[in-house]
């Protein structure tokens, strides 16, 4: 943390209060002090909010969630993108899916008939070549599992049949694979599996191949989703297993009886293959499995996750070896689950190479985590993949990306390719297939609406919860709520802010342009002009904006109010949830957003822009058509200055003027559920759901 200079440091200890000064200023205690009164206004945020979510939503779309009998039909109604928004449902996690009454598994088709290839694996040295598996055959089927929705224009890939019964999971024994030894990929000393919560269904094994897991692998949100949803799969009695990269970046720290399974993985690449060793080890219980190849490419030694030109060759890679690897350690998951555009190769290849190998039972689900990013490439990515046959992957109904014709796109082939696609809130789901946010995806999602929704989130509450917080130095819940105001001072000793009545407004995230950067900078002044402290803990991997961070920071430099951290420190930031009244979250478009729904239970005040998962999550206060027990913060439509003014403004107000009403919006907050227990609900049965097609 940067000191700051004595000056500030005086301010500081001049305004050193007693504790129980302190516990005066707290929004029990404020009501009546010295701010101007602001009326609370019916602003701009208000019931345009309130009338454009409603608009958003179909008739019909606010009856309750569905009862876990729901049928066939009402399930494949209700995971149509947008459907259902949180505006009118009655409570704050959205979007249930009903899971069909427990059905015995179906069983998985026939071995196609088709032949598979007969290219030999060579290993020899460090990267050989060889052939890889032959394209699908010349027939153009839907990848196996896909239902087309009967809307489907004619030119896209035809409706496949459904799957045929007669489970046959064995290795071919012209599959062109020669024999492998037993890797025995699971550990000698795994601990009990955790209790399942529901033995009447059957479990089934899920395996999520992803490029990022925290806190080993962490860049954004996805990390936490990982994390956050294989352990709740696990919890109900699911068999869970992670794939990863093995960057050297990896929190070695947080892995335990790390060893190899798995040493001679020879991924097809290019004419050849890659050697490549797969590792076994233990994340917080979950069971990851991390790829390493050996080649000079040095895919995932460099350093940092993202950032190089070669990105999308780095990722094609480690989907195929992922799918490689289950094939040669003969794992036959009921479920794949990739994530973002990294892994979106995943059910591609399933489809094109291993379905004709036998590879037939898995079913391929993909969750969009951002649509900004989309992995547009050229054609060295099937020349990489052994996806010959640019005719047929450049076309538009498969890989051919919407905008530019000479382009392929990662993000859409996993649209295409998957048997189900979520992304991370219903609303966001909305905004990319209908409300311009989709990134040239639009009319992929109209094309595959039938099989695309949204599920919101949800947070680890083993990690954040004030209750259990071990980075807080006093824990609090709703029933001694006071001792938030003991992390609010510790916030402010920490970094060496004045002691004083006002709330703190904080802003937490990737100083990305997405998250509203212009919105933060004005936000940092109105609040210090209005009686309120500000907090800011972010950092982006691009230098020009650290720059402009910095100079604002030095600019901000005296002031006892406002503290700037430029940086990644998860440590602060678990204080600053607990320690802040006031959560900023003003982004321009926002997939689901987990800083608003941490500090919801952290008892801090989202101020949110109307947008994807803010929508879906943050209530406002005075603008809803939400019971009052369940509105939980504020929220403006437009993105400008007066926008925000109109909700950061009646949040400052409500402290200062209405604490008992700022205190019941805390525990409104407090008490909703955003853990990942209806989440993990959600996609169980979105994975019932494409197993029993
Ligand atoms: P995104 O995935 O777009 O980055 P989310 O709101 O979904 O945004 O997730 C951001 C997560 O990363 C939150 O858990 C937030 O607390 C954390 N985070 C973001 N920036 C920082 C930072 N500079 N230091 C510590 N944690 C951060």
């Amino acid at each position: 943390m940067a000191k700051k200079p004595t000056s500030k440091k005086k301010a500081s200890t001049v305004k050193k209060k007693t504790a129980a000064e302190t516990k005066k200023a707290t929004p029990k205690r404020v009501a009546k002090k010295a701010t101007a009164s602001r009326a609370e206004p019916a602003s701009r945020a208000g019931t345009k909010a309130a009338a454009s979510a409603a608009a958003a939503v179909p008739k019909g779309a606010g009856a309750a969630a569905p009862a876990p009998q729901a049928s066939r039909k009402t399930i494949l109604h209700k995971i149509r993108a947008g459907q259902e928004t949180a505006a009118l449902r009655p409570m704050p996690r959205v979007h249930a899916f009903a899971r069909p009454a427990a059905t015995a598994r179906p069983s998985p088709p026939e071995p196609p008939a088709e032949r598979a290839p007969a290219a030999k694996a060579g290993p020899s040295p460090e990267v050989s070549r060889r052939q890889t598996a032959t394209p699908a055959p010349e027939a153009e089927p839907a990848p196996k599992g896909f239902e087309q929705p009967p809307t489907v224009p004619v030119s896209q890939p035809e409706p496949e049949p459904e799957p045929e019964p007669g489970p046959s999971l064995e290795r071919r024994p012209d599959s062109g694979y020669d024999p492998e030894p037993d890797p025995h990929p699971e550990p000698q000393h795994e601990p009990p599996p955790p209790p399942a919560q529901h033995a009447s269904r059957p479990s089934l094994f899920i395996v999520h191949v992803t490029p990022e897991m925290a806190p080993v692998a962490k860049v954004g949100g996805l990390a936490d989703v990982v994390f956050g949803l294989s352990r709740e799969l696990a919890i109900r009695g699911n068999h869970v297993e992670i794939i990863l990269p093995k960057y050297d970046t990896l929190r070695y720290d947080q892995i335990f009886e790390l060893h190899d399974v798995y040493r001679d993985l020879w991924v097809p690449w290019y004419d050849g293959a890659v050697h490549c060793t797969v590792y076994f080890g233990f994340v917080h219980g979950r069971k990851c499995f991390f790829i390493e190849p050996h080649s000079p490419d040095n895919f995932f030694n460099r350093g940092s996750i993202y950032g190089f030109a070669d990105d999308v060759l780095r990722y094609a890679f480690f989907s195929r070896a992922a799918v490689e690897f289950l094939w040669k350690a003969g794992k036959h998951p009921d479920i794949i689950h990739c994530h973002d555009w990294q892994t979106a190769l995943v059910p591609v290849f399933l489809y094109e190479f291993y379905q004709q190998l036998g590879m037939t039972h898995p079913r391929a689900c993909l969750t969009i985590h951002n649509f900004k990013h989309q992995g547009v490439t050229g054609v060295e990515l099937l020349r990489a993949t052994g996806l010959h046959r640019p005719e047929r992957f450049f076309d538009r109904v498969r890989m051919g990306d919407n905008r530019h014709k000479d382009a392929l796109n990662l993000l859409k082939a996993g649209v295409v390719y998957s048997n189900f696609v979520t992304t991370v809130s219903p609303r966001y789901a909305f905004e990319t297939k209908d409300g311009g946010q989709g990134f040239g995806l639009e009319p992929t999602l109209h094309t595959h609406h039938m099989k695309y929704g949204g599920v919101v989130n949800g947070i680890d509450y083993d990690v954040w919860n004030p209750e259990v917080d071990y980075h807080l130095p006093v824990r609090y819940g709703l029933d001694n709520i006071d001792a938030k105001y003991d992390n609010k001072r510790a916030l402010r000793h920490r970094l060496m802010l004045a002691d004083n009545e006002k709330p703190i407004v904080a802003f937490i995230g990737r100083l990305d342009p997405q998250k509203g950067l212009e919105l933060v900078r004005h936000a940092i002044f109105y609040s210090l002009e209005h009686g309120a402290q500000f907090v800011l803990l972010g950092s982006s991997p691009d230098q020009r904006i650290n720059n402009d961070f910095w100079g604002l920071k030095h600019m901000l430099n005296d002031s006892p109010d406002c503290h700037l951290e430029i940086g990644f420190d998860e440590d602060l930031s678990h204080l600053i949830y607990a320690g802040a009244d006031i959560m900023l979250v003003p982004s321009q478009f926002e997939p689901c957003g987990l800083t608003q729904l941490i500090a919801l239970h952290y008892g801090t005040i989202p101020v949110v822009r109307t947008v994807g998962g803010l929508a879906d999550t943050v209530f406002d206060k005075d603008h809803s058509d939400r019971p009052l027990h369940e509105r939980n913060g504020y929220r403006f439509d437009d993105y400008d200055a007066p926008g925000l003014e109109s909700a950061l403004g009646r949040a400052i107000d409500c402290y200062y003027q209405y604490p008992e009403h700022f205190r019941e919006l805390m525990k409104n907050a407090m008490r909703a559920d955003y853990s990942w227990n209806r989440p993990g609900q959600d996609y169980l049965n979105i994975y019932d759901f494409i197993r029993d097609r």
